[in-house]
């Protein structure tokens, strides 16, 4: 079966098709500034200009991983933080309406974990947790073939499990969420006020690997309560596999991923533990989760 998916982005939007578990075309574009309608339009061009390169005739459906929550019943976006004019917007439809094929709308970090489910990481596996920190913390788990998107759409969302009761407040209103102790930001916030001024991650990581020790804490600090929600998440879940992705893990590198794991084995010391794995399909995984959406819904 061949589905093409859409990875929306705040900056660009890919595109791809895939058929049989192969990438058969690829594209991408910028996403409008006036977001909203045109945001569609472009979509619906990728969509188009993927389907045409694919040679392919027999495409079933579109699937999108868009950025935001999700009211996945209306197929709306309820926001997205960086696009604009897509509040309450109904963007399973206008999509619809502006390829001709039905659109499945997927949550981007479960896109991603589908994909590195089924295609990457964890295609071994029968279960896995998908968990992406970069500026903030996303996710997706996956049981079986499916994403788990819970009840009230909210599964997955590792980002906002609480690892320090009365911690930092988080963008969500809550406090101490593992994205206010272990993102991207948390660390920068913590240099910031650590150094006196500014300080973005990549900048931490490389006074931390000079062995610096202010660094050196804010880093150890963040991997522990990483290791920790995953800990926590494995005695819940219970995974074969975590896939860890997102600029922090990557710029991080093997030392960090070194911190982690220690962490997770302490946490998890006394209980069985799934492999901690490094995501394989990087910015792909977005579109190609997306097509994998659309595929399972048929
Ligand atoms: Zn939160």
């Amino acid at each position: 079966m061949a589905t093409v998916g859409v990875d929306l982005g705040g900056t660009k939007i890919a595109a791809g098709v895939l058929a049989d578990g192969r990438v058969r075309a690829r594209t991408v574009r910028p996403t409008p500034k006036e977001g909203g309608l045109a945001v569609v339009e472009a979509m619906a061009a990728c969509v188009r200009a993927a389907i045409q390169e694919s040679g392919l005739s027999g495409v079933k459906a579109v699937g999108v991983g868009s950025p935001g929550p999700l009211d996945f019943e209306r197929g709306r976006v309820r926001f997205a933080p960086n696009i604009p004019n897509l509040t309450d917007f109904p963007l399973r439809e206008a999509l619809a309406e502006a390829v001709g094929l039905p659109v499945v709308l997927e949550n981007d970090a479960n896109a991603a974990a589908l994909a590195e489910h089924h295609l990457g990481a964890a295609k071994d596996a029968q279960s896995s947790v998908y968990v992406t920190v970069s500026t903030g913390i996303g996710g997706g788990v996956v049981f079986g073939d499916r994403v788990w998107r819970g009840a009230f759409g909210q599964g997955g969302e590792v980002g906002h499990f609480v690892v320090l009761p009365h911690g930092p407040v988080c963008g969500c209103g809550q406090s101490g969420c593992l994205e206010a102790l272990a993102s991207g930001v948390a660390i920068a916030r913590d240099a910031r006020y650590a150094y006196k001024r500014e300080m973005d991650t990549p900048e931490v990581f490389a006074r931390w690997r000079k062995g610096e020790p202010k660094a050196r804490r804010i880093v150890e600090q963040a991997a522990d309560y990483l290791g920790l929600g995953l800990a926590s998440l494995q005695r819940v879940l219970d995974p074969e596999v975590f896939v860890l992705g997102g600029g922090v893990v990557l710029g991080g590198g093997a030392a960090y991923l070194e911190l982690v794991q220690a962490a997770f084995a302490r946490y998890t010391e006394g209980w069985r533990a799934g492999a901690l794995r490094v995501a394989a399909l990087g910015k792909e995984a977005g579109w190609i989760g997306a097509a994998l959406a659309a595929e399972l819904s048929g």
